[in-house]
């Protein structure tokens, strides 16, 4: 299996140099060369099977340089019972007739991350290997709150490897903070910078293309890298629990093999969507690909229109992983919808970088309309499905909200009332606040007061390690002027 760049696809990589890697030289992202297929005959074997087993079988048809021995070690690691608090690693929990939510957060970080991050850094370090690198990598990560803790919980204490977590200071909630600046492990650090997200995301993105510090840190044994949903050992790991989801359907003899499933998935990035994408067209009956936004719903509007278009205003909202107006990976559909044009891809991306805004072809509109529903979820809305779901008594949180909600804007727009699974991003116990209030509850003036409050109301037990928050001492409390980030990751590795 050979990787190529959506702005280069003549070049060809492996899957242990494109992980190593995380973006091409071009400012291209990875992707198979080839697709690989999954068989009905498959699926009706791993229905049988538990969530390792189809982790090795799914992830092993793309990289062909990793054993399938090695791959078995990497997910009895990433998904055992040391790291998540359920068996199933990502349960199917029924909620209606024709629907079922997709839980993706019982892994040590309460959120979906780590379904990937806890998978990432095998890859990794196994990459390194494989490509007989020496220096130690340092992985850079801007964060608005999820991606910081799961890549720190993953990476801390892996060999070879060092991360350095920057996240804006007034830009996360107080628990994702405490959950970043308690890390442990030896190669971890967190840094906070005075200003946003975006100021953390660009100043990252500076120092990666800074050929003095590039040099600087060649000096050190180091070289850079990247743990954000561009690189495709994240979107690999994401594609198994799709799949997963369908043979658990199976083997509750819920649905037929080949009977189609509609999934919605709560969309920042594109990542996780993209992995879903994937599935379907490895074979995974899928039927619709149900795209859901917050009110930063520039995806909703690309997928009606065809236009994408940056240049809005950006909010703020309670489900503040969604906040974005960039989804990088949505690159990756493009490149396929073009037929793989690569120069068309390098086109689109400069309109973007220029003027905010490009508009895909005819063709490929209708591509992307035949195989996405687009739709977005108000604030209020957000609030009454976390008031509506709870009364049915299930507990969710403030981005499943919004997936719940689309999902049932879907079928009453479409009467399609096939099958569904939306998925669950995170645990509600990582946004107390707001899933207090949404229950009619006021919130404790304290944040880890709010995590013992939500916990006697709903009756649902807390994930432990939030719960144990309140004893860990804060390791990291500096923080950066934006312009002096670069400085910071000179000191981390020295
Ligand atoms: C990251 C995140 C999302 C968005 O996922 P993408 O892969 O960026 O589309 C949704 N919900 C939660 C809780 C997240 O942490």
């Amino acid at each position: 299996m050979e990787y190529l760049s959506t702005r280069d696809k003549s070049l060809r990589l492996t899957a242990a140099q494109a992980i190593k890697m995380g973006l091409s030289r071009d400012g291209g992202l990875f992707l198979p060369a080839d697709l690989p297929t999954i068989t009905a005959e498959e699926l009706q074997a791993l229905a049988g099977q538990d969530y390792q087993s189809r982790a090795v079988a799914v992830m092993g048809k793309f990289l062909s340089d990793f054993t399938a021995e090695e791959l078995a070690g990497y997910a009895a690691a990433a998904y055992g019972p040391e790291k998540f608090d359920d068996p199933a690693a990502a349960p199917l929990r029924q909620v209606g007739g024709h629907t079922w939510c997709l839980e993706l957060w019982h892994g040590p970080t309460s959120a979906f991350k780590d379904m990937a991050l806890q998978m990432l850094p095998h890859l990794l370090t196994a990459s390194l290997r494989k490509t007989g690198e020496d220096k130690t990598a340092c992985i850079l990560v801007a964060t608005s709150g999820d991606t910081g803790k799961a890549a720190l919980e993953g990476f801390a204490d892996v060999d070879q490897t060092k991360i350095l977590v920057f996240y804006p200071k007034d830009g996360v909630s107080q628990i994702q903070k405490l959950q970043m600046v308690t890390q442990e492990g030896d190669n971890v650090g967190v840094c906070a910078v005075e200003g946003n997200f975006d100021d953390a995301q660009n100043g990252v993105k500076r120092i990666f293309s800074d050929e003095a510090i590039r040099q600087a840190l060649a000096d050190r044994g180091c070289f850079l890298s990247s743990a954000n949903s561009i690189n495709w050992g994240r979107v690999l790991p994401q594609v198994v629990y799709y799949i997963s989801a369908y043979c658990d359907l199976l083997a509750q003899g819920a649905i037929q093999m080949g009977d189609k499933v509609n999934y919605c998935v709560p969309t920042g990035n594109f990542g996780n969507i993209l992995a879903c994408y994937y599935a379907k067209k490895m074979g995974l009956p899928v039927g619709k690909l149900i795209c859901a936004s917050n009110c930063n719903n520039v995806l909703t509007d690309f997928i009606h229109t065809g236009v994408y278009d940056r240049d809005r205003p950006f909010h703020t909202t309670m489900s503040p992983s969604m906040d974005i107006l960039i989804s990088s990976n949505l690159e990756r559909l493009l490149f396929d919808l073009s037929g793989g044009d690569d120069a068309l891809i390098r086109d689109y991306m400069d309109q973007l970088r220029r003027t905010g805004r490009y508009e895909i072809r005819q063709d490929m509109k209708e591509a992307l309309q035949e195989l996405f529903y687009g739709g977005f979820c108000s604030e209020e809305d957000t609030t009454a499905t976390i008031a509506a779901l709870y009364a049915d008594g299930y507990l969710i949180d403030t981005h499943t909200a919004v997936a719940a909600k689309v999902l049932a804007d879907y079928r009453r727009e479409t009467g399609d009332e096939g099958p569904a699974v939306f998925a669950s991003t995170a645990s509600p116990y990582k946004f107390c606040d707001s899933v207090l209030t949404a229950i009619g509850e006021t919130p404790a003036a304290d944040s880890l007061d709010r995590i013992g409050q939500l916990e006697s109301v709903s009756g649902v037990t807390a994930p432990r390690r939030l719960a144990a928050l309140r004893g860990k001492a804060v390791r990291f409390e500096g923080v950066t002027e934006k312009e002096k980030m670069d400085g910071v990751v000179l000191d981390f590795l020295r």
